[in-house]
């Protein structure tokens, strides 16, 4: 822990509710609705619930479920963006020291090897250059400056690496589990008071027919199809590539919270790969890379307007052999690897009109709907996961001061769940008699508290037993995840612990996972199997456009099997695909309300925008 991080017990003292005096004098049922559940909007209800105010936070799909769970993974100064927005590379690199600080556990190192080709030979100079002012930045995110290499010293460090050379640069970057980092944020917003509400669609932002101040809000839980309606004095629309249909129910015309929607894939491997990042540059000269990653290796990304259903963005085999063929020119076996899967997400990109897509500004903004007449709401646009924390300290301190909340922001400084301790994982393997990976990458997933995972074994050593083995995941750590994480499916379970996305695809574990799944959230067992070969049909979307037919027959072959192990025939689980897991086919067992809100909803009274 660093020497100014505040210790949890300190950091508990601040946030009470007696000290909760600036707001909630009023009749609203909260302070502040956040809408979306990606890592701006858990920001945002973690540092506004730490600084005393009222908050809940509505995700429609799953935390991470967009833009924040299907990134590069990194927490870097965005070398790239140092030529024509310093400012970004800047805030980007000081806000990486904080996250670094207060989730260590969390954190990887990336070094990035440049490889130099000997007919581009003036690019080793600029390049070193361009590095050379990047090392400014560096002591901000304890990262180390950079190198140049020789043709020798590059292939004694990565063999891999094909091509006449005349050198290389290195320069160090950090890695970070972005799902791993909201439900950080989302579990420390909740233990400051703050109420999460995960598969709950906001589908309305009531504002007042006078004023057009924002009064409340109107939801659906997705799982039961229970209406609900909540009353706040502030919205903030966190709700990334979706902000403009988000400002829309706000009865704001969607330019109001305009971004510049940027497609981009990963393609996964099984195994890393590589000891290093490689940088290279596809057939359009745009620079991609290879990097392991975790237990495995990505190469991305791809950057491309994006226009279609943001609920389901997948890649296609057009993406995938375009950074394939790109990356094989530096890194030609990864020809032989095996690819495991591919992801997708959209940025939520500042708009500019008449710009490539790669040469947006990666910077952020914070849109007062004010001057559009709704007093109260606000759409958070643009940003990086490696500058979240700074961008929503920005958007708290617009609502302290509406609120005259006193208290300071201090997420940079107040560890994450988890990160206010190490845990030697060698230490707790032995203790729990487990093998040294497993317990590697719990402590990794959850820092200080594997601890909690670990009691629980201790107290019913059959949960040690593997649910996944190819991450591995323990039965301990589905349950744990279960009661604290706000996970409810099997997909939810996966994000927050990389289940089922090993090399089976989830085949050996995804039953296993929704048996769990029934049991902890009081389903019907048959719609925990559901929840199941849902999972695992996604998993085959995403994984199809990355494999030759063979591989794609194998694979429809092997979800038949499982279909029929399962019981389940028919069409209609294929359809509910689509609709992520949250659609539920079987009645509910009884379940406390979140409807914070007990009265009969009123007429709604909306201004236009
Ligand atoms: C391919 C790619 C690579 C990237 N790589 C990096 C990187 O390496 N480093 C970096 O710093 N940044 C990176 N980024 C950028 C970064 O991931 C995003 O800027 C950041 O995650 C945006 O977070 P967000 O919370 O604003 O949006 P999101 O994470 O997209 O979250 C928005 C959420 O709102 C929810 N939602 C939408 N409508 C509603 C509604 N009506 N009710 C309730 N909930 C709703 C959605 O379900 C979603 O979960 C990358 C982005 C992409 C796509």
């Amino acid at each position: 822990m660093g020497k100014d991080t505040v210790s949890p017990s300190k950091r508990k003292s601040q946030t009470r509710p007696e000290r909760r005096l600036a707001v909630g004098a009023d009749q609203t049922d909260v302070d502040v609705v956040v809408i979306g559940g990606g890592v701006n909007g858990c920001g945002v209800a973690r540092d506004a619930a730490m600084r005393g105010l009222r908050v809940a936070l509505f995700e429609r799909n799953d935390l991470a479920f967009g833009a924040s769970g299907n990134n590069s993974g990194m927490i870097h100064g965005g070398l790239r963006y140092i030529r024509n927005d310093p400012e970004v590379t800047e805030t980007s690199c000081r806000d990486s020291g904080h996250i670094q600080r207060i989730a260590p556990h969390l954190l990887f190192r990336i070094p990035f090897i440049v490889p130099v080709e000997r007919e581009r030979k003036i690019w080793l100079r600029l390049i070193d250059a361009g590095l050379e002012a990047y090392d400014k930045f560096q002591p901000l995110k304890r990262g180390k400056p950079h190198t140049l290499l020789d043709p020798w010293e590059v292939h004694q460090l990565e063999p891999g690496i094909a091509g006449d050379l005349v050198g290389a640069l290195t320069f160090d970057e950090w890695g970070i589990d972005g799902p791993r980092l909201c439900t950080a944020n989302a579990v420390d917003a909740e233990e400051h008071g703050a109420k999460i509400h995960v598969g709950c669609t906001v589908e309305q932002i009531e504002r007042d027919e006078t004023s057009g101040a924002v009064q409340a809000i109107r939801f659906r839980d997705r799982r039961t199809d229970e209406p609900g309606r909540v009353t706040t004095r502030a919205v903030v629309n966190a709700t990334g590539a979706w902000a403009p249909i988000t400002a829309s129910l706000g009865a704001l015309p969607a330019q109001r919270a305009l971004v510049r929607p940027g497609k981009g894939i990963h393609v996964v491997y099984d195994r890393r790969l590589c000891n290093y990042a490689i940088m290279a540059r596809a057939v359009d000269g745009r620079d991609i890379f290879i990097e392991p990653w975790q237990n495995m290796t990505i190469i991305g990304t791809t950057d491309d307007d994006y226009y279609g259903d943001l609920d389901n963005v997948v890649a296609t085999s057009e993406e995938v052999r375009y950074l394939v063929e790109g990356i094989a020119r530096v890194f030609p076996s990864v020809h032989q690897a095996r690819i495991i899967g591919t992801y997708a997400g959209v940025r939520p990109t500042l708009h500019e009109y008449d710009k490539s897509e790669s040469d947006l500004s990666r910077d952020h903004e914070i849109v007062d709907h004010a001057e559009h007449g709704a007093d109260g709401l606000y759409s958070m646009i643009g940003g990086k996961l490696a500058s979240y924390r700074l961008f929503s300290e920005e958007m708290v301190d617009i609502l302290a001061r509406r609120f005259d909340a006193p208290l300071k922001c201090m997420t940079h400084i107040s560890p994450l769940p988890g990160g206010d301790s190490y845990v030697d994982a060698l230490g707790l393997a032995e203790r729990l008699e487990v093998d040294a990976i497993t317990t590697r990458r719990l402590t990794y997933r959850h820092g200080s508290r594997s601890l909690r995972i670990a009691e629980r074994i201790e107290r019913n050593p059959a949960e040690a037993r593997a649910t996944c083995p190819c991450e591995p995941v323990t039965e301990a750590e589905v349950r744990f995840v279960l009661r604290n994480e706000f996970a409810r499916s099997v997909s939810d379970v996966s994000r927050r612990t990389r289940l089922g996305l090993g090399a089976c695809g989830g085949m050996r574990c995804a039953a296993r996972c929704g048996a769990l799944v029934a049991e902890e959230c009081g389903y019907d067992p048959q719609e925990g199997m559901r929840m199941a070969l849902r999972f695992l049909h996604r998993q085959s979307r995403t994984r199809v456009c990355a494999m030759g037919p063979e591989q794609a027959r194998q694979e429809a072959l092997a979800i038949a099997s499982v279909r029929a192990q399962l019981g389940i025939s028919g069409q209609r689980s294929l359809r509910a695909e689509d609709q992520g897991d949250l659609l539920v086919t079987q009645p509910q067992p009884e379940r406390e309300p979140v409807v914070a809100s007990a009265t009969p909803p009123p007429v709604v009274r909306k201004a236009s925008g």
